[in-house]
Order: C-alpha cells, then structure tokens, then sequence
C-alpha cells in the first residue's frame, strides 16, 4: 500500500482499527487526490474544490450522526494549535490576503516551536497569525484542517494543552487527501518559506 500522510485524528484511529479498514481509508484518500489530480492542475482552483467536496462530506455526516457541535462565532480555542497548510491552499490564501501584512515576528517563533511549546506557551503567542479581533480573518479559505477541527463538548477542551476535538472521518479523510497532494507544513512554515521564495525572486 502506498505512504501517504494522514492527519493525527486518522492516525489515532487506525492504530484501533484492523489493517482492512487502514486500506479502505487509504484508498478512499488515494481516489480523491487521483480524482482532483485528474481535474486540476495545482494551485487555489484545486483546494477549493478540495474544500468545498470536505465541507459537504462534513455537513452530511454531522447531520447523519446527529452532532450538536459546541462551535460558534467568537470561539476560538482551537486556532491556537498547530495547524497544517498545503501548497494549494496557501495559493488560495495568498489569492486573498497579502502575506507581507502577516505578523512575522510571530510567525518566526511559531516556526521554532516545539510540541510542548505548543501547548503551554501564553495564548498570545500560540494563537494563530490569521486570528484577528478573536476571529478567522480567512475564514472562507480556511485550511482543510481547520475545517476538520469540530467539538461537540466543552471549548474549554480545545485548546492545545488538553488537545480535544471530535472526529468526522468523512473531513479527515478530505483533508488528509488536501495536504497529500502538495507539500503539507505548519502555517507559519509555509508562509515563510512563501515569502522567502518571493523575496528571491525579486
Ligand atoms: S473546535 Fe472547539 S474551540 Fe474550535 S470552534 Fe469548535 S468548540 Fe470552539
Ligand atoms: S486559519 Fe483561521 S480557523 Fe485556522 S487556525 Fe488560523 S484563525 Fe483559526
């Protein structure tokens, strides 16, 4: 079966589950890429039709399984973990927003962060260059992974140093078919090396 990567929910699942069901996720992740592969060559066009097949997947499963996610306007636990961003998608955010206006400072000590970092620095630093004004300045091309990321119990629970967040296999499927089709990084990885690549040209 071929490697590929998976996101850390899909990951923890299949460690509970039979080989049988790590090759039909595989392989449903594998369809999508070759089918969005077969329809777009790379850039915004492709994570936006990525995104929108995740956020139909998830609306229909949250409507299937009946969850009354704790999710709303304003709350904003969730924005402070680590997020991964693919090629495609910082295409499509560049498209919207200019780089060169992010908080690199921030950014350059994201970059350095480790895992503990992650979870027990003030939320001032952990929180997400694109958080403004406790809101997604982005967030109609949000990133497969932040789409992924739900909760059906306490916000509380979403921050970093619990790491709490349901799972709709659905998404997760979607978004691990979204960064395997080009290049996955943190996001303040990615933008960096966006606007170093940028800067070289000039
Ligand atoms: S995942 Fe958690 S922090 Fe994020 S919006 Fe939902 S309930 Fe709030
Ligand atoms: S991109 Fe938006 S939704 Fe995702 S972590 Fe950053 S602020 Fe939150």
């Amino acid at each position: 079966m071929e490697k590929i990567w998976l996101t850390n929910k899909i990951t923890g699942v299949l460690k509970q589950r039979d080989p049988v069901f790590r090759r039909v996720v595989v392989t449903e992740i594998l369809s999508i890429i070759n089918d969005m592969k077969r329809r777009f060559s790379r850039g915004a066009n492709r994570a936006e039709a990525l995104h929108k097949v995740q956020d139909e997947k998830t609306t229909e499963a949250i409507t299937k399984h009946l969850m009354v996610l704790s999710c709303k306007a304003g709350c904003n636990n969730c924005c402070h973990q680590p997020v991964i961003l693919s090629n495609d998608e910082m295409d499509l955010i560049e498209s919207k927003v200019d780089l060169s206006t992010l908080d690199k400072i921030k950014m350059e000590k994201q970059r350095d962060f480790t895992e503990d970092d992650w979870k027990h620095r003030p939320k001032s630093e952990t929180a997400c260059v694109f958080l403004k004004d406790n809101a997604c300045s982005i967030y109609d091309v949000r990133p497969a992974t932040c789409r992924a990321c739900v909760y059906t119990g306490d916000p509380e629970h979403c921050l970093p140093s619990v790491g709490k967040s349901s799972i709709i296999m659905e998404a997760e499927v979607v978004a691990s078919a979204t960064n395997n089709i080009s290049e996955p990084d943190l996001i303040p990885i990615k933008i960096l090396k966006r606007l170093m690549s940028k800067a070289e040209s000039l």
